[in-house]
């Protein structure tokens, strides 16, 4: 551009000062004639120059802006004629889209004689306007102050220029307004930051961060790796996959994220991009979802599915390493009463605080876990090698447990006390199943249970045996219901002065191969299976037709029967439609029908129990409760139930001479029942004595081995006959 101006200009002036030479001198003919010769030819090629030019080239007075001559490139552009424009003003022919720009280029040729690369817009005559850059140089054109103009059309690349200014300006808009954050860094070293990442990082402006290093925002264990990423992103100038990852804020606080990055050329310049997400919220989620999944919601513990992942692996580690594992089921012993007693929220806060006991009892890498109601599993790891100081070390920790278990909990306004049974089974990475050891674990449990509560108790292989035994015993019993192999032995309950009053009846299995079988030895199993429902009504209905049959005989048409009912007898739905129904069918009296209740029947819905004992109450079925003593009950529940007496368990019977808790406690029994409006009644009366003493505390009703043993029927009757 500045060639063709100079040349154009310094043809131009050529030109005008040879012709005013030649007039000055006045030259000879020939010299001149040679002279103008070349002075055409010069001419000639400026005259080419000037109009073949490319640019657009005008020639214009400084004064008016008067054309003195213009290109044909120029005519083109602003779509024009010669004679419109030539011997007219710029004015005229509205060429300055803005007046002010001639006025600002002719200012510059007049201070300094020239102006350079002035943009403005210029008009066409169709009115549309372009945008050019120009160049000018003030002459003298035969004294006249003119300019000379060269003239670009740059409309295009201004358009080009402006959309990219315009798409640069988009992205920075995105960028700053992104709610991720978004960094520019070369080679780890910050150039821009956006205001998002400024606040994710806890700082107050973009100049906080702008020129520090990247490296120092993340946490150092990333930083490492974080320098071979960005490496690997710059040497493809590819991208970097999603990480997730934590930073530094400025508190020194972590921040978690996930982040993704690009390199891309500018210039020279690899530059690279990051884009940081705040996953703070996600992992928060993710966390409660894992909490869902894995963790007990009321304690916080983990899961039986947690527990189970854990065991899995402490038995791998133990096949590894060589070291014994345990497996602790601790139950809580009469968490249902207390459930029932001060309610479902003050069990749940028992619970909580449970959990939090145990976890303090066991080491970091040991797992305690909530698995259902009261249940609670623990996993001991990297015990010693040997069975028996693996043992040792299991006792310190089922001390530990108990003794911490055994303080009082602050439950409500009063202190409560609870206690646990703890099964233990060692593993030792010799492959038995999980739910193997889980079953060892529930039967030690269950052992310690019997064993009195509050007890731990490892799990032996005759535990097992047991267990084999038990489910024979089980199919036994249900065979034995149709083979009827149950009979009823009565035993006499007697008044003052041995008057016969009636009898209990207590259950016999003629075992055909285990002869005689005890009830204590298979109610509780009955119980467990449900077979007592079918059992306990198979009783009730002989019981009554015994009634049924002595109302016929004078001598024991008052007596009175007792049949023991249990808990899960009696809280059988159809429980008092039975007993009416078996009553109407055998035409028994009621008020000689005594039920025998347990005080373990208090622990569950003690409203519903009143309600079924007062429905058979209104028939005349008496009640009375067996075992008194040995149970929890207390005396506000009792006073509630619509009981006609009190039987005195036969352990306070047993060492009433000699222990004087015991007589303490059937002189209140009796005290108790008479204050109560109860009869009462003794059992288990061995010996003339005990008789004596518990007449002289206002017990004068005995059952026991003194008056009789619980006989076959014929024998009871032989014996009532003897009286
Ligand atoms: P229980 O109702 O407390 O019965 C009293 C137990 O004491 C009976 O044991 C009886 O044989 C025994 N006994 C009676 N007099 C004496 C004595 O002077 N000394 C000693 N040492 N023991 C005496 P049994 O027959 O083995 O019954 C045990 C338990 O089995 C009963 O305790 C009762 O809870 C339950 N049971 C028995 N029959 C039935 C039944 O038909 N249904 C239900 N649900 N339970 C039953
Ligand atoms: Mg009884
Ligand atoms: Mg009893």
């Amino acid at each position: 551009m500045a060639a063709v101006l100079t040349f154009a200009f310094v043809m131009t002036a050529l030109v005008m000062a040879t012709r005013r030479k030649n007039a000055e001198l006045g030259q000879s003919v020939a010299e001149r004639v040679k002279a103008t010769e070349q002075l055409n030819a010069s001419e000639e090629r400026f005259v080419k120059a000037f109009s073949s030019n490319p640019m657009l080239v005008t020639i214009s007075t400084i004064a008016e802006g008067r054309y003195v001559d213009v290109n044909d490139n120029f005519l083109r552009k602003i779509g024009r004629t010669r004679e419109e424009v030539v011997g007219h003003t710029a004015q005229e022919i509205g060429l300055w889209k803005n007046p002010r720009d001639r006025r600002l280029t002719i200012e510059s040729l007049r201070k300094y004689g020239r102006f350079a690369g002035f943009e403005a817009e210029l008009c066409k005559k169709s009115g549309e306007s372009m945008v050019c850059e120009m160049w000018g140089e003030s002459i003298s054109i035969e004294g006249v102050p003119c300019a000379i103009g060269v003239t670009n059309d740059i409309t295009e690349r201004k358009l080009v220029e402006n959309s990219l200014r315009e798409s640069e300006g988009r992205n920075r808009t995105f960028l700053a307004f992104s709610r991720d954050g978004i960094w520019i860094h070369n080679r780890g070293r910050i150039e821009y930051v956006n205001d998002a990442l400024v606040s994710m990082l806890g700082y107050g402006s973009t100049q906080d961060l702008v020129g520090r290093t990247i490296y120092e925002f993340f946490v150092p264990e990333f930083r490492e790796a974080l320098r071979a990423r960005v490496a690997d992103v710059v040497l493809t100038l590819g991208r970097a996959p999603l990480t997730e990852t934590a930073m530094l804020r400025r508190d020194g606080s972590r921040l978690e994220v996930e982040t993704t990055a690009a390199a891309f050329l500018q210039g020279d310049a690899v530059q690279n991009v990051s884009i940081i997400r705040d996953i703070t919220g996600r992992k928060k989620t993710e966390e409660r979802i894992e909490k869902l999944a894995f963790f007990d919601q009321l304690t916080g513990l983990p899961n039986r599915t947690l527990l189970l992942d854990r065991l899995k692996q402490a038995m791998a580690a133990s096949a590894r390493s060589g070291h014994r594992g345990a497996l602790l089921f601790i139950d809580l012993d009469n968490f249902k009463m207390l459930n029932d007693t001060l309610g479902h929220d003050m069990g749940d806060v028992l619970l909580q605080q449970v959990a939090r006991r145990l976890a303090l009892c066991v080491r970091e890498g040991d797992t305690v876990s909530r698995v259902g109601g009261d249940e609670f599993l623990v996993v001991l790891t990297g015990l010693s090698a040997g069975a028996e100081s693996a043992a040792a070390d299991i006792d310190t920790v089922t001390e530990k447990i108990l003794a911490s278990l055994n303080q009082s909990y602050p439950l409500g306004r009063l202190p409560h006390r609870s206690t646990a049974s703890i099964g233990v089974t060692l593993f030792s990475g010799d492959g038995t199943a999980i739910d193997e050891l889980m079953k060892q674990a529930d039967l030690a449990m269950y052992k310690a249970k019997e064993a009195g509560r509050n007890n731990v108790c490892f799990f032996d292989p005759t535990l097992e045996s047991a267990v084999k035994e038990r489910a024979a015993l089980e199919d036994d019993l249900r065979r034995a219901l149709q083979d009827k192999q149950f009979l009823l032995h009565y035993q006499a309950q007697v008044g003052d002065g041995g008057r016969c009053t009636g009898a209990e009846v207590l259950i016999r299995w003629q075992h055909p191969q285990r002869g005689m079988v005890s009830p204590a030895d298979f109610i509780f199993l009955a119980e467990a299976t449900g077979l007592i429902i079918p059992l306990g009504h198979w009783v009730l209905e002989t019981a009554c037709g015994q009634l049924a049959t002595w109302a016929d005989d004078p001598e024991m048409a008052h007596f009175s029967i007792a049949v023991n009912v249990s808990a899960r007898q009696f809280h059988d739905r159809d429980f008092v439609d039975q007993v009416l129904a078996v009553l109407d069918q055998t035409g028994a009296d009621p008020k000689k029908l005594k039920l025998e209740l347990t005080e373990s029947l208090l622990v569950d819905d003690v409203a519903g129990v009143i309600r079924k004992m007062n429905a058979l109450k209104e028939q005349g079925v008496g009640f009375s409760l067996d075992d008194f003593g040995t149970g929890y009950s207390s005396l506000s529940s009792l006073k509630r139930l619509p009981l006609d007496q009190l039987k005195i368990d036969q352990s306070f019977v047993r060492d009433i001479l000699i222990d004087p808790n015991d007589a303490a406690i059937a002189k209140m029994i009796v005290a108790l029942a008479e204050s109560m409006g109860l009869a009462v009644i003794a059992e288990g009366v061995e010996t003339e004595e005990q008789r004596k003493r518990l007449a002289s505390h206002g017990c004068h009703a005995y059952q026991g081995y003194l008056f009789s043993r619980p006989l076959p029927l014929e024998e009871f009757d032989a014996f009532v006959k003897r009286l």
